[in-house]
């Protein structure tokens, strides 16, 4: 079996500000950002051995950033965890 050393988090909570006609994901007010989650994502990443990682997320419009520093403090836990990933 083909080990699977990649995988995609969907980060900043389960609730979207669009309503893209293709996408799943429900519409609704988001909750608040969970602040511990760049580190908790980073340590899945250590945890499960991956060597990629795909780091995406529900669109915030209620944010004044769109959540983007939420994403820059991912993508650095996510390094400083596995520097070669
Ligand atoms: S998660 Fe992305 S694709 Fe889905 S509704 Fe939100 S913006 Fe659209």
């Amino acid at each position: 079996m083909l080990e699977q050393r990649n995988r995609h988090f969907m980060i900043a909570g389960d609730r979207c500000t669009r309503a893209c006609g293709f996408c799943a994901v429900t519409t609704a007010k988001p909750f608040p950002l969970e602040l511990d989650e760049p580190d908790r994502v980073a340590e899945a990443t250590r945890r499960m051995g991956l060597m990629h990682v795909v780091i995406t997320a529900v669109a915030r419009d209620d944010l004044p950033d769109g959540g983007a520093d939420h994403f820059r403090r991912t993508i650095e836990a996510v390094r400083t965890v596995n520097p070669g990933m």
